[in-house]
């Protein structure tokens, strides 16, 4: 019986026509997994399946997600980050019990950047409206100019707020989703944020995990549940590392007040 598998051009074409086809005709494709985005069982034989390549230096791992999660893509990972895979993989292939992720902690600061800018990326839980979100708080740790230009100054928000972002000055009401951009999960964890493409074309980066941003069981479940990530962008000097949620929640509040927060609803790559 055919597998209710979806196997992208850009997949087909780095695993070859052949393996492809005996994906679909189910010959390779596993009946179920756990899906590589929200950690949750899945059936390629009751529900659309996307594979998903994780392609590493040397090596590439194929993996399994529920359409409604992840399209089908191929997606570029570290080496480590792909060993955090096959291990995933292989466990649950042999029946295994979930390898026991490393306890997270909010403080997943991440050192990536577009550009040369150095943007610290931590991920929490906020409360809005009586739900909880999952939310990415970013801030450069230095003022971030204009390309093209040499500071003094720091255009971080205003050139996120031309991009869409909205000015917050309190917490009371969700962003607007910001069409085009959206947040990709992979692995379980948050892989990448990415904007639209130059020209309309496919999206791109806008920050890339560098090492695996750890995201906790809750905050998975909050995005999957709204199906988005909630983004706020602070400029420089106005968050800092926060150790606990509450007083992430305070350093936002004040960011907000203070005219130093922009906010947007990023939908979940592939949603
Ligand atoms: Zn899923």
């Amino acid at each position: 019986m055919p597998r209710m598998l979806d196997v992208s051009d850009e997949v087909r074409a780095e695993i070859g026509d052949e393996e492809a086809d005996r994906l679909l005709a189910g010959e390779t494709a596993p009946g179920s997994y756990d899906c590589t985005s929200c950690r949750t069982p899945g059936d390629a034989e009751q529900e659309r399946t996307s594979t998903v390549l994780f392609i590493g230096d040397e090596t590439a791992v194929l993996a399994f997600a529920h359409a409604t999660c992840l399209p089908s893509q191929v997606v570029q990972v570290t080496e480590e980050q792909l060993r955090g895979a096959v291990k995933s993989i292989t466990g649950d292939s042999a029946g295994a019990p979930a390898p026991q992720q490393p306890e997270p902690g909010r403080d997943g600061h991440d050192l990536a950047a577009p550009g040369q800018a150095v943007l610290g990326v931590t991920s929490g839980l906020v409360l809005i409206a009586g739900e909880l979100h999952a939310a990415l708080v970013v801030e450069p740790t230095t003022p971030i100019v204009r390309p093209g230009t040499t500071g003094p100054g720091d255009d971080f928000l205003p050139l996120l707020i031309e991009q869409g972002y909205m000015p917050v000055t309190e917490l009371s009401a969700l962003p607007p989703v910001l069409h085009g951009w959206s947040a990709l999960l992979a692995m379980g964890q948050l892989h990448a944020v990415l904007q639209p493409g130059p020209g309309g074309g496919q999206p791109v980066a806008w920050w890339q995990a560098h090492q695996p941003l750890l995201v906790t069981d809750g905050w998975r479940a909050a995005a999957n549940k709204h199906q988005q990530v909630l983004m706020f962008a602070a400029s420089v000097g106005s968050i800092g590392r926060q150790p606990r949620e509450d007083l992430l929640r305070d350093a936002l509040d004040k960011a907000a007040a203070n005219g130093r927060l922009v906010a947007a609803a990023l939908p979940l790559s592939g949603t």
